[in-house]
């Protein structure tokens, strides 16, 4: 009895423990999730917002004169929280916004929120590759939720021109708003035309994966359910009330309540499930695996271009101007080399500069 167990023990090597350890270290270091939201003002964003992670995120807002919102560009605002759950915890960013649709030149607005996006993949993509690996934070935006306005009659020029600058680079998630205005039939009517406008435009919204053959039944059909409900007719409320006894949150109308998590009456709940509970790893590895890669090639092609036309003009200039510039395999390497040194001053320059500026803080980022 002894020895078969002692023989069992010696078997067993030990690498089943991985998963576990895995999960021990992932769990101390915790987790870093960036949501941006994106959309015309007063379409309930922050409501929803505070209405999905059950904070008050906007307490402090103040709310804007209508010479504001005429004359304001688009400004980012962020705001991080740290959020525990059975000893998971969350580092959850919002990336707002708020003045998109407001300012009369919209180009601005577009132009921010990309740009927002890139700077986030460029400082990565500096820290990965310099010496503060080990200390990373990713903050890389891994999900825009798009609002359309409930009262359009299916995606306007302002949100495609928006979303064909942005969707190459973040995983949108288009949500109507404020879809209590709106129908059951005219939510499903909305629902088709948007879906055939992004076709139409060839605009790659997030694609949900493929659910796994081994998933049990109830799964299944919540991601069924799910894929079939996009876009996500949603309904925010500040408010909690009480309905037979229990608390909801919802909104109160002279003809009744809208409660904001029954799935008949919005799909509030289905994105806040989508978004938490079942897809938020994969929107950070599409993030990771299909944007990032992106902008990175991008960066590494523009650097090598970069560094062969600096190699060719010397080469030009050592050989008289008239001479065939002929790359041999060394010159390439000695390219690549050049290259690697090239990225690491870049580097110096940028923690010097970070070190400099570490007081100072960016005009159009509020962190709060
Ligand atoms: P933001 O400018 O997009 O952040 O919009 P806010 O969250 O400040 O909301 C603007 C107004 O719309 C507020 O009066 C909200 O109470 C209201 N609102 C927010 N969500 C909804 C909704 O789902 N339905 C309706 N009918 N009103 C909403």
């Amino acid at each position: 009895m002894t020895m078969e167990r002692d023989r069992g023990e010696r078997d067993y090597i030990g690498f089943a423990t991985l998963p576990e350890q895995v999960h021990r270290k992932s769990v101390k270091r915790g987790f870093d999730f960036t949501l941006m939201v994106v959309g015309e003002s007063g379409l309930g964003k922050s409501t929803l917002i505070n209405s999905l992670f059950l904070g008050d995120l906007y307490k402090n807002r103040k709310i804007t004169d209508v010479q504001d919102r005429i004359e304001k560009t688009t400004t980012i605002e962020k705001k991080t929280m740290e959020i525990e759950e059975r000893g998971v915890k969350l580092r959850l960013t919002i990336v707002d916004t708020p003045g998109f649709g407001d300012a009369i030149n919209c180009e601005d607005s577009w132009r921010v929120c990309s740009a927002y996006i890139d700077e986030q993949f460029r400082q990565y993509f500096t820290d990965e590759s310099g010496l503060n690996r080990r200390h990373m934070q990713d903050n890389r935006v891994h999900c825009c939720l798009y609002f359309v306005p409930p009262w359009a009659h299916s995606i306007r020029q302002v949100d495609l021109e928006m979303m064909k600058r942005l969707h190459r680079k973040v995983n949108i998630v288009v949500v109507i708003a404020k879809a209590d205005s709106l129908t059951s039939s005219e939510i499903k009517r909305l629902k088709t035309r948007i879906l055939a406008d992004l076709e139409e435009h060839q605009i790659q919204v997030y694609q949900f994966p493929e659910c796994d053959s081994d998933e049990d039944e109830e799964f299944k059909q919540q991601d069924r359910e799910l894929k079939a409900a996009a876009p996500f007719a949603v309904v925010a409320a500040d408010t909690v009330l009480e309905v037979g006894g229990k608390r909801v949150r919802g909104r109160q109308y002279p003809w009744g309540i809208v409660d904001v998590e029954n799935p008949r009456h919005s799909d509030f709940t289905k994105l806040r499930t989508m978004l938490i509970s079942t897809h938020m790893q994969d929107l950070k590895d599409v993030t990771q695996d299909v944007h990032y890669e992106n902008f990175r090639a991008q960066c590494i092609s523009q650097i090598s271009q970069h560094a062969m036309r600096e190699r060719g003009k010397l080469k030009r200039d050592s050989m008289g101007n008239n001479n065939e510039v002929v790359f041999t395999d060394t010159d390439r390497l000695l390219l690549q080399k050049d290259e690697e040194i090239r990225r690491m001053q870049d580097m110096l320059t940028q923690m010097q500069e970070k070190l400099k500026a570490s007081d100072k803080k960016h005009d159009s980022i509020i962190d709060v």
